[in-house]
């Protein structure tokens, strides 16, 4: 559902004009009269028939008077259409020019879902006739190209902006920029937390006292070089709203997944088989402007406000590289595949197409957060017979069950070390295991509990800077494997779509991994969420 009046820009409505809003036949309708009751509002639609040619649908008119605006205004059912109008032709269309007059700033029109189709909109100055503007609009969930009213100018909507390292984001009023070359602006449906996302807002910063004199303000405890204001926030779902010069791949309208890591498809990395680190949009997480022109596009009071991961969706819309949006099907609900668009798809793919285990094999995963449960999700759909869930919060074990984990070992409990526990569960070693912690002691120990001669040891948790990663040479002689991976080695443009596939075959369950939901204006609900251990995965809904 959507309202004419989303679609017009601030001129339109405080204009006192006609608008004439015609659905699909704008060649016959362009050259209509202008209409002449001033407060008539009547839709022509057509559709596609399965042969390809167009015919008309039913012509309907919505009549709205200005007593039921403000109810209109918050109303989610569609009103009542009121009886089809549809008579007379003109000039070859057998429909009426679909159009009337409308006050705009005075009245709200309903379209309803099933009505979305391409929609022309054209404002005509009441008095003269003249023709002010034309320019096709769309509703959100059409699937029809054509540009939004919105298209090339600035968006002033709400972002949730974090001003300070670990403070509580402040929901803001920012203005986001139109797309440039290669860039898309997109209107974020959903969007939800993940550690990473913590983890640089957290930012700590420290004072490194050195010897004798010297006191340094270091980057930060983590090694990061914080960066505020920003909007954080990378998995997410939206809607492209308008694409910058040279955007071939993508149309308004088209329903996508930011991806913190990019593929341009033409570096040599895009090009090989083996890599999903492209050259030009690999993840960098210091940089907070756009790769093109070095600078950002969200604005308050016309001072910068800094990106994060190239996709900062926290906020209502937010510009993008095309290199780092998948397109999905269109069928796909945003509110369920956004956690896809991180996660999820990293921790499956860890498993999937890195540690790659066999059937009956053991799989020991680190870290029970949504990434960690992805991972064993991937473990369970490969076959694995034994499945161990390490983590030091026991409150994750119980819920760890419905993904396939079989035992859990709990660092705390031991005094060794865990490598040394989980050798001796299962004779020697496990066959793989997955690290989804961030922490090195965790990753050291993932490496160290894989079977000498065949284990393959996979990282996935992101680490501090300045971490060292220490483990005897003669465990890697002894023919262990280690490896690493971001956005577990899926090539976001090209394979992220066939992850949306499995979740619509029903091969992969992501309603399990969201266990939370909150609006946007309560996003910070979801920091201490994840920060107690509590959520795996919190979706924040943008509309709410
Ligand atoms: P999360 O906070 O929900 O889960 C992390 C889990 O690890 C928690 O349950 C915590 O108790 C456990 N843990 C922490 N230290 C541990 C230790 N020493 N031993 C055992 N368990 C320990 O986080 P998440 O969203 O699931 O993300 C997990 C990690 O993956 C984070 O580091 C995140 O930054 C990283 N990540 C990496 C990629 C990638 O592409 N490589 C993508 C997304 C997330
Ligand atoms: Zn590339």
């Amino acid at each position: 559902m959507w309202t004419i009046a989303e679609q017009l820009s601030s001129d339109d409505r405080t204009r006192d004009c006609c608008i004439t809003v015609v659905f699909s036949h704008a060649i016959s309708c362009e050259k209509a009269a202008p209409p002449s009751s001033p407060v008539r509002f009547t839709v022509a639609t057509r559709s596609q028939s399965s042969s390809g040619s167009f015919h008309h649908r039913p012509v309907r008119a919505w009549r709205h008077e200005a007593a039921r605006d403000a109810a209109a205004a918050s109303a989610t059912t569609p009103h009542t259409p009121a009886k089809c109008t549809a008579s007379g032709a003109n000039d070859g269309c057998p429909l009426p020019h679909g159009s009337s007059c409308w006050n705009s700033h005075r009245k709200a029109i309903y379209i309803s879902e099933e009505e979305e189709e391409e929609v022309f909109i054209t404002v005509i100055n009441s008095s003269s006739s003249e023709v002010i503007s034309r320019r096709r609009g769309r509703g959100a969930a059409s699937t029809t190209a054509a540009m939004a009213s919105t298209a090339g100018s600035i968006i002033p909507c709400k972002a949730a902006v974090a001003w300070e390292a670990g403070k509580p984001l402040v929901i803001e009023q920012v203005e986001v920029a139109p797309p440039k070359a290669m860039e898309v602006r997109v209107k974020i449906k959903y969007t939800s937390l993940c550690h990473t996302d913590v983890y640089f807002w957290e930012a700590k910063a420290c004072l490194l006292p050195l010897p004798r004199y010297l006191i340094i303000l270091c980057t930060d405890s983590a090694g990061q070089t914080p960066l505020f204001p920003r909007i954080f926030g990378h998995e997410a779902a939206g809607i492209v709203e308008s694409v910058g010069e040279g955007v071939k791949d993508l149309e308004v309208g088209d329903h996508v997944l930011p991806v913190f890591t990019g593929e341009c498809k033409e570096c040599a990395q895009c090009k090989s088989q083996e890599s999903n680190i492209c050259d030009l949009l690999r993840i960098n997480t210091d940089r907070g402007v756009m790769i093109g022109d070095g600078n950002a596009r969200f604005s308050k009071n016309g001072n910068p406000i800094y990106h994060f991961l190239g996709t900062s969706t926290f906020s209502e819309y937010t510009v993008i590289h095309v290199g780092c949006l998948a397109k999905i099907d269109k069928s796909a609900p945003l509110d369920k595949v956004c956690v896809l668009s991180c996660g999820i798809s990293t921790g499956l793919g860890a498993t999937l197409n890195v540690a790659k285990p066999k059937r009956g094999s053991t799989v020991a995963i680190f870290g029970l957060g949504a990434v960690g449960l992805a991972a064993a999700e991937g473990a369970r759909i490969a076959g694995a017979s034994r499945i161990i869930g390490v983590d030091l919060n026991p409150s994750r074990f119980e819920g760890a069950k419905k993904f396939g984990v079989t035992e859990f070992v709990n660092p705390k409990d031991h005094d060794r070390p865990v490598q040394e526990v989980i050798a001796e569960m299962t004779n020697g070693g496990v066959d793989r295991s997955v690290e989804c912690t961030g922490n090195v002691k965790a990753m050291m120990s993932a490496f160290e509990c894989v079977h000498d001669g065949w284990g393959v040891a996979v990282l996935v948790g992101v680490p501090n800077k300045d971490d060292m990663f220490m483990t005897k040479p003669v465990n890697l002689l002894n023919e262990r494997t280690l490896r690493g991976t971001f956005f577990g080695n899926y090539k976001p443009r090209t394979d992220l779509p066939s992850v949306v596939d499995m979740y619509m075959k029903k091969q992969l369950e992501v309603e399990k991994f969201i266990t939370h939901r909150v609006p946007f204006s309560d996003i910070n609900k979801a920091f201490d969420y994840m920060l107690k251990g509590e959520s795996l995965r919190c979706l924040v809904s943008m509309d709410e």
